[in-house]
C-alpha cells in the first residue's frame, strides 16, 4: 500500500508567493530566491480544513 502525499500550502517568506505542493519548492518562483517557505496549511475547521490556506497564518506580522 502506498501512503499518499498530502499537498500543503507554503508561502514564501521574502514575497508572499504562496504555492500548494507536497514539499516546498527549492526555488521561489515568485521572486527567484532560495527561501524560507513557511507552512500556512489550514489544519482548524474554521478555515475549511487542509485543502485551504489558513488566513491566521497569511495575516500574522506586522499589520
Ligand atoms: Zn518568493
Amino acid at each position: 500500500m502506498k501512503k499518499r502525499k498530502t499537498e500543503r500550502w507554503w508561502k514564501c517568506s521574502l514575497c508572499g508567493y504562496t504555492v500548494q505542493l507536497t514539499e516546498p519548492p527549492e526555488q521561489c518562483p515568485g521572486c527567484k530566491q532560495t527561501c524560507a517557505f513557511t507552512d500556512v496549511t489550514c489544519y482548524t475547521p474554521e478555515c475549511g480544513g487542509s485543502g485551504n490556506i489558513d488566513p491566521k497564518l497569511m495575516g500574522g506580522g506586522n499589520t
